[in-house]
C-alpha cells in the first residue's frame, strides 16, 4: 500500500467515524467512506476503475442496509465519480435492487451528480484500442461495513472488477448476497477478491448466515473462505461485522489494504491481517 493510499483509507476511516459519532445512519457512513476512496483514483473504483477489455470502464456497486435490509445496486455504468450514490439513489428511488449499463448511467444522469473527465485512448501494437492506465493491477476495489448508534448495521462496496475481463463482465460486488449483505439480525460483511469465485459460494450471504447461527465474525469469515478456497481454488478477503460489534478483516489474498477503528480512539490501516 502506497503513502498516499495509507493516507487516503485513514482519512476516510476518521470521517465515516465522526458521522456515526454525530448519530447519522450507517449508509451515510459507509457511503461517505466509500466516496472518498472513488475519488481519490487510488483505488479500482471510481476514478481509479479499471478498464474492460474494449477501453471502456464499466463499474459495479452496491450498498445495502440491515433495519428492512433494503439494498440498491448499479452493474457496467460508465462515466460517474461516484457508482456508489448512484447504487444509493437506486435504493432509495425506486422499487428496484440493480440497474445495469447504459440504462443505469442514464438514471445517474437524472440526479445532480459528478462525472469523469473523459480518459485519453492510444493505440496498442497489436492495433487495438485501450485507454492508458499506469500500475491498475495494484489498485483494489473498495467497500465499507459500519453500525450505527441505532443498531442499524450497513454494506457497501465499488469496483472495476479484475485484471482481464471481457466487455460487459459483472463481478460480485453488485450482487446482493455475494459482494455484500447486511442484516441487523446478524452482521453486515464486504467483499474483495475475485468475482467469479465470490458469486458461486454467495460469501456474504453465507458468512452472514454463520453469524446469525451464532459464530462470531472471525471464525465465520475463516470458515467461509476455506471453504472458497477448498472448493473452487477461489481467492477473496472479507470485511466482517457482528450486529453486537465485533469484528474481523480475513484474506486468502497474499494481501488486502484495510482499516478500522480500534474503539480506543485510533485508526488502524494496514495491508496484511492474520
Ligand atoms: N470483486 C471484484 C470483482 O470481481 C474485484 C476486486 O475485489 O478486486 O469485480
Amino acid at each position: 500500500m502506497s503513502p498516499a493510499q495509507r493516507t487516503c483509507l485513514s482519512d476516510s476511516l476518521v470521517h465515516a467515524f465522526d458521522m456515526l459519532w454525530e448519530g447519522l445512519p450507517s449508509i451515510c457512513a459507509v457511503e461517505a467512506a466509500i466516496c472518498s476512496l472513488e475519488a481519490s483514483g487510488l483505488f479500482n473504483a471510481g476514478l481509479g476503475a479499471r478498464l474492460q477489455m474494449d477501453g471502456i470502464r464499466r463499474m459495479d456497486a452496491s450498498i445495502m442496509e440491515g433495519h428492512h435490509l433494503q439494498a440498491g445496486a448499479v452493474a457496467g455504468i460508465e462515466g460517474v465519480q461516484h457508482p456508489i450514490k448512484v447504487a444509493r439513489l437506486v435504493l432509495e428511488r425506486t422499487n428496484h435492487v440493480l440497474l445495469v449499463g447504459p440504462l443505469a448511467t442514464r438514471f445517474a444522469r437524472g440526479f445532480t451528480m459528478k462525472f469523469q473527465p473523459r480518459v485519453g485512448k492510444a493505440r496498442t501494437s497489436k492495433g487495438g484500442t485501450v485507454h492508458k492506465k499506469p500500475n491498475s493491477e495494484e489498485l483494489e476495489t473498495v467497500g465499507a461495513v459500519a453500525l450505527d448508534r441505532s443498531g442499524t448495521l450497513a454494506a457497501g462496496a465499488s469496483t472495476g472488477g479484475i485484471g482481464v475481463m471481457l466487455p460487459g463482465r459483472v463481478g460480485d460486488s453488485p450482487l446482493i448476497g455475494s459482494g455484500v449483505y447486511a442484516d441487523n439480525e446478524s452482521g453486515a460483511v464486504s467483499m474483495t477478491g475475485f468475482g467469479e469465485s465470490i458469486i458461486r459460494i454467495a460469501v456474504a450471504k453465507e458468512i452472514t448466515d454463520r453469524l446469525a447461527g451464532g459464530i462470531s465474525p472471525s471464525p465465520a469469515a475463516r470458515f467461509v473462505l476455506r471453504k472458497l478456497v477448498r472448493r473452487i481454488q477461489g481467492s477473496a478477503g472479507a470485511l466482517v461485522l457482528s450486529r453486537t460489534g465485533q469484528f474481523t478483516i480475513r484474506h486468502t489474498t497474499p494481501h488486502m489494504a484495510a482499516g478500522y477503528w480500534n474503539g480506543k480512539g485510533r485508526v488502524v490501516v494496514a495491508d496484511r491481517f492474520s
